[in-house]
């Protein structure tokens, strides 16, 4: 769609006065102002023209590059930066205060209207509005053994994001090139605006739209970043994961997540950090747990038994007589604790396995074995005595 004249938008010719524009642009504001309007989404694209063809005709300068050049003066897509309102800002409002309208009234209208982006109004492409942005967080998962999760463990991986520029180091300026004093807000970075209401007229403060608020405006753009400070990245990431470390710990990683636009801070990165189930110890919290096999004889004689842990062999000493599912606890050789209190346990529990294949040499001795007494004693009081009593009869060899 061809872009309509902005003198004809507002109704006024080509000689028109600056009193002329202003009012008729309070005229049209009021009559397509979409509150009132009949046809709300065609107030909508008017008021929009009105308001970008009286941010241009309101402006000495602008107006004058519109003169000569037409809508071309403002590239394409139209509007041509009044700066974000520039000429209702106070102090440098160039005289156009005492508004019956209100200006700021309309501005406050526009923003919440068509979002913060107010097309057409101070959004050209030559001179965006820009904002300092803080960057996103970012995550990254990682999965490491039990093992790591013990000893704990440096992981380096790969982020690509948004990191800062690699050419301007995110300082937003072509190598060599400063910054200069902020000529919008005289390096304030703030701005102080009247605000003209229903209920009277108050002043507020608010961030700097040319320098965001930084004061200094830089004086050659980085080409690399286009000035944004940044750029899309793979980036190396190291991160010391602690022993101890439960499974789903989320980790943050201050300020390593996706670099801050215009100047702002990055985010943050969060690692999530998961343990791999290990195929012999098990884990609940800081304790670990493991079964171990007993041949029948060393559990009847007694015996030293090596097990291999995360950290060494550990002896587990086996009492004579010991039962299946008897849990041995070594106290202290379970996981660290993350922030250096005392080490969990480890827990083994004797499984006692029945052989399932003699030599005739084995069979010889059991059988001997069966001949020479009873097999098993048991206590006559407990629950499997009295078990055992039901079962076998007293005394009853088996
Ligand atoms: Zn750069
Ligand atoms: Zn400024």
């Amino acid at each position: 769609m061809p872009k309509q004249d902005y003198y004809e938008v507002l109704g006024v010719d080509s000689n028109a006065t600056d009193r002329d524009i202003k009012q008729a642009f309070k005229r049209m504001a009021r009559k397509y102002h979409p509150d009132v309007a009949e046809n709300k989404e065609e107030a909508e694209i008017h008021f929009r023209q009105i308001n970008e063809a009286y941010a241009i005709l309101s402006d000495d300068e602008k107006k004058g590059m519109y003169d000569q050049f037409g809508h071309a003066a403002f590239g394409n897509s139209g509007g041509g930066g009044g700066g974000g309102g520039g000429s209702y800002n106070w102090p440098n409002s160039g005289g156009s205060g005492g508004f019956g309208f209100g200006a700021s009234d309309l501005d406050d209208f526009v923003n919440a209207f068509f979002g913060s982006g107010r097309s057409g109004f101070g959004t050209g492409s030559s001179q965006r509005r820009t904002q300092a942005q803080r960057g996103r967080d970012l995550r990254k998962d990682v999965e490491i053994d039990l093992e790591q999760a013990y000893t704990g463990i440096e992981t380096e991986f790969t982020v690509e994001s948004y990191q800062p520029c690699p050419v301007c180091n995110g300082r937003r300026v072509k190598p060599g090139a400063g910054f200069r004093t902020c000529h919008v807000c005289h390096g304030n970075g703030a701005i102080r605006n009247m605000q003209s209401t229903f209920f009277g007229q108050f002043v507020t403060t608010t961030t700097c739209n040319k320098c965001h608020g930084e004061g200094q405006i830089p004086e050659e753009l980085c080409e690399e970043c286009k000035g944004e400070g940044r750029t899309i990245n793979k980036e190396k990431i190291t991160v010391t994961i602690p022993a101890g470390i439960e499974n789903g710990t989320r980790m943050r990683v201050q300020e390593r997540g996706e670099a801050g636009i215009y100047g702002g801070p990055s985010g943050d990165l969060y690692v999530f950090v998961f343990v791999r189930e290990h195929d012999i110890f098990k884990r609940v919290g800081k304790d670990l747990f493991v079964d171990i096999p007993l041949g029948f004889a060393d559990a009847a004689l007694g015996a030293e038994k090596e097990i291999e842990t995360f950290d060494g062999i550990e002896k587990v000493k086996i009492d004579t007589g010991i039962q299946s599912e008897t849990v041995i606890t070594l106290r202290g050789k379970g996981m660290p604790d993350i922030r250096g209190r005392r080490r969990g346990d480890l827990n083994v529990k004797v499984k006692v396995i029945t052989p399932t294949k003699l030599t005739d040499g084995q069979r010889q001795i059991l059988c001997d074995f069966a001949e020479e007494g009873p097999q098993f004693h048991y206590e006559e009081k407990g629950f499997f005595g009295k078990l055992f009593d039901a079962l076998t009869g007293k005394g009853k060899k088996n």
